[in-house]
């Protein structure tokens, strides 16, 4: 099979890519508008206008309506939406899944699909929900995985297929789940039955189910978050290395009169005043919103702007190497969100294995930025320095003399380095003054580290009382000499 998927800049786990489609190349990450074949809150042909590349819609829904089938098996998927990109189309499982009555099978969902002309088909697998039983979890995803095999044995060429990630909220099922489908070669990988995790705040367990499938699934495959429309939790998903996600929010949370941001929701008669510079919020009041004959209409736009306006932010992130500053911000809003911030850096092994080494500049963001991928490195490279002689460590800038052997920098969260590293990544990270307690703490565990490592070294360890005054402080070797300074005097004559 060629390679429809090519990675071009990395950051975290995550990365902006080139799709190859039957109907031209997406740029990803980006999202996929839902488009209801019945009703078009906002015409297909428009798409593109707002950033959109790729649609998608549900090819189950085309194939029970007798005007939307006719018409798309005589002209096309293309033709009766009226858009000429790329369009993906959903199986209809999660519709089965609810009215499961209605008798069709995998081979023809496949085969409509085909016929129709889709860029990216989906199989009918089962959408296991969060939480059901072990056994009930085990037996759907054994379904799935035979539908999936039969679905890659009748599509070989055209239509790129999608092998969907199941296993509810057991993560060794997800991780199986991925393992089992990696030999097959599927050419979207999406991660399903997630929107009841989201529904109800679960961004934590989210991460957890984001990690498994992704530990289990090659690095350099596309990962489509199935049902994931939000812009706030756009950048967190995009740091664990989710590519694709799908908006059908933009139109059902317009339908609501509600009003997406990157910070979260407002519903549109709480507004007085409109946060967005987008053409719906530039050319209408709240009010003038609130009234319209097309409110609903008009929502959708501005959704879809802002949604599009997160993409092309997360992205520039991704070539700055600032993704993880992004993911803190957008994480700042909700505190399932912060939670969902923390879970993500509990799997810090697994992002730092896939984290570019080399970035910009670190910026110290909140508590967590202690935990990044970067410190973690420089945590497990600690044996790699070798200390001798006279050393001084300085909490302060400080130039090289002759009076030491080495000069060493103290910087939380990152601990102690050799100065000549000053510029490099991420020992160019610009803190606050007031550290907080966590990353003071960290950076004192390392240079503790550092020290008994070179016991045979004599240290002189220079710094201001917020340094000293960490409880973690009394653990330093005896034979350190502490010299401690208010950093108004910080180079002295002796430096
Ligand atoms: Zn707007």
């Amino acid at each position: 099979m060629p390679t429809v998927f090519e990675i071009l800049h990395k950051d975290a786990a995550g990365r902006i890519g080139k799709l190859t489609t039957p109907h031209g190349v997406v740029e990803t990450p980006t999202v996929m508008p839902v488009i209801n074949p019945n009703i078009q809150t906002i015409p297909a042909h428009e798409m593109r206008s707002f950033g959109a590349q790729i649609l998608i819609t549900n090819s189950y829904i085309i194939s029970r309506k007798d005007e939307l089938r006719e018409v798309a098996l005589k002209d096309g998927l293309h033709a009766l939406l009226g858009f000429n990109g790329p369009i993906m189309t959903d199986s209809g499982s999660f519709q089965l899944s609810v009215y499961g009555d209605v008798e069709v099978t995998n081979e023809q969902i496949i085969d409509f699909q085909q016929k129709i002309g889709t860029d990216i088909g989906v199989p009918l697998d089962i959408p296991t929900a969060p939480d059901v039983s072990r056994d009930q979890a085990e037996s759907e995803l054994e379904i799935t995985l035979e539908r999936l095999k039969e679905a890659r044995s009748m599509v070989k060429e055209g239509m790129l297929l999608a092998g969907p990630v199941q296993g509810s909220t057991y993560y060794d099922l997800r991780q199986y789940s991925a393992e089992e489908l990696t030999p097959h070669n599927f050419d979207v990988y999406p991660i399903g039955a997630v929107v009841p995790l989201m529904e109800n705040y679960r961004y934590a367990e989210l991460v957890d189910v984001i990690v498994a499938s992704k530990k289990g699934l090659s690095p350099v495959v596309p990962v489509h978050l199935f049902g994931a429309g939000h812009p706030m939790m756009f950048a967190l998903a995009v740091a664990l290395g989710c590519d694709l996600f799908d908006s059908a929010a933009y139109a059902l949370y317009a339908k609501d009169g509600r009003y997406i941001t990157t910070s979260g929701t407002y519903h549109i008669e709480d507004l007085s005043y409109l946060p967005c510079c987008c053409p719906v919020c530039l050319e209408h009041t709240a009010e003038e919103i609130k009234k319209a004959p097309n409110k609903v209409e008009l929502l959708a736009r501005h959704n879809l702007y802002v949604t599009f306006q997160e993409i092309n932010l997360i992205k520039q992130s991704i070539r700055e190497g600032n993704l993880l500053e992004l993911v803190d911000m957008r994480c700042r809003s909700h505190p399932s969100m912060v939670e969902a911030l923390k879970r993500l850096y509990s799997h810090v092994d697994w992002i730092e294995t896939l984290d570019p080494a080399s970035k910009s500049t670190f910026f110290y963001t909140g508590p967590e930025s202690g935990l990044r991928p970067e410190i973690k490195r420089y945590s497990d490279r600690l044996g790699r320095l070798e200390i001798k002689g006279k050393v001084l460590i300085s909490a302060f800038p400080i130039r090289k003399s002759e009076e030491y052997d080495q000069y060493l920098r103290f910087k939380p969260p990152i601990g102690t380095y050799p100065i000549e590293l000053s510029e490099v990544y991420p020992f160019n990270a610009e803190v606050p003054e007031s550290i907080d307690y966590e990353a003071m703490d960290k950076a004192l565990l390392n240079t503790i580290d550092l020290m008994s490592r070179n016991a045979d070294a004599q240290f002189t360890f220079i710094c201001d009382e917020s340094v000293a005054n960490h409880p973690r402080f009394t653990e330093l070797p005896e034979n350190v000499e502490v010299i401690i300074r208010g950093s108004s005097d910080a180079f002295s004559s002796q430096l």
